[in-house]
């Protein structure tokens, strides 16, 4: 059997390597390095953010699923700069990579997992800086989005509780070979104080019973967890559909406890 050529983009690992040199320097510029710090990149592909970078920094880490790219920047002229893991980014444990300084994380995001991705990212958000991320625009929107729009949503509340959240710029897909379909953007997010476990915890659940039925009102969604009366007690119109709250009330629910 043929050997697969190793500079062929892999679709199943949404490959799609960053080759406009302006947009390129925008990201960087956007990001502003500086020699010392740590930073994981996710997905490095052939290396165009991580080349980019190390000309500012002095090491990076990264995270790359393909072996045959693994073994490329392993063999670069700039490989005693890099640690490489290779392995899957949704499995991988942010905190051991921690040393007492907090981390930069930055990625051109693989799109097939970039949710996923991202909801496991901000568990970690307390060993991080800030995050700059490459996405589909549709998902930076979501991720931005304000209450009372259709794409308020479960990420939406998920990162805004957690973190600030700013849309930088867009991205056209002939910035990309090969070019993706949809157009792409740049996020920061910036990790705040963390929520007491028990917040946090609660909020998932909460956003989970509330978002799977987006139509229903929340006095119905969470008749589980709440009484009308407790809903009104909060200050929240137990009318309100899930896209009608706020981040805060969403918080005030959490903090009130599931079941209590
Ligand atoms: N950073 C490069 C660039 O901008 O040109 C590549 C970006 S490309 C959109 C996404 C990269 O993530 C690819 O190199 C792909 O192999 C890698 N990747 C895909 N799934 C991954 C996963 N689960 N864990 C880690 N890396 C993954």
């Amino acid at each position: 059997m043929q050997k697969e050529r190793t500079d062929r983009p892999r679709k199943r690992f949404s490959q799609n390597f960053l080759h406009d040199k302006n947009i390129i320097n925008k990201i960087v510029g956007a990001i502003k390095p500086l020699e010392d710090n740590h930073v994981i990149e996710i997905g490095p592909g052939q290396g165009a953010l991580t080349f980019a970078l190390l000309q500012k920094l002095s090491q990076i880490e990264v995270i790359e699923i393909d072996r045959d790219l693994v073994k490329m920047l392993r063999e670069s002229a700039e490989r005693k700069k890099i640690l490489v893991h290779q392995t899957d980014a949704l499995k991988f444990n942010f905190a051991s990579s921690y040393r007492h300084k907090k981390m930069r994380i930055v990625g051109n995001l693989p799109y097939h997992i970039s949710t996923p991705l991202i909801f496991h990212l901000i568990k970690f958000g307390e060993y991080f800086d800030d995050l700059h991320l490459m996405v589909q625009k549709e998902v930076a929107d979501r991720i931005v989005s304000k209450p009372n729009s259709k794409i308020y949503g479960r990420l939406s509340v998920s990162i805004q509780a957690r973190c600030t959240a700013e849309k930088l710029f867009d991205v056209k897909p002939n910035a990309f070979y090969p070019k993706p379909k949809v157009v792409s953007s740049v996020i920061k997010i910036s990790p705040k104080a963390p929520l007491d476990k028990t917040t946090d915890a609660q909020l998932n659940q909460i956003l989970i019973l509330a978002f799977n039925q987006r139509r229903k009102k929340i006095s119905n969604s969470l008749k589980e967890s709440f009484t009308v009366d407790e809903i009104k007690k909060l200050g929240i119109d137990p009318k309100s559909r899930p896209e009608n709250l706020t981040v805060d009330e969403f918080l005030r629910l959490s903090q009130a406890g599931v079941n209590q």
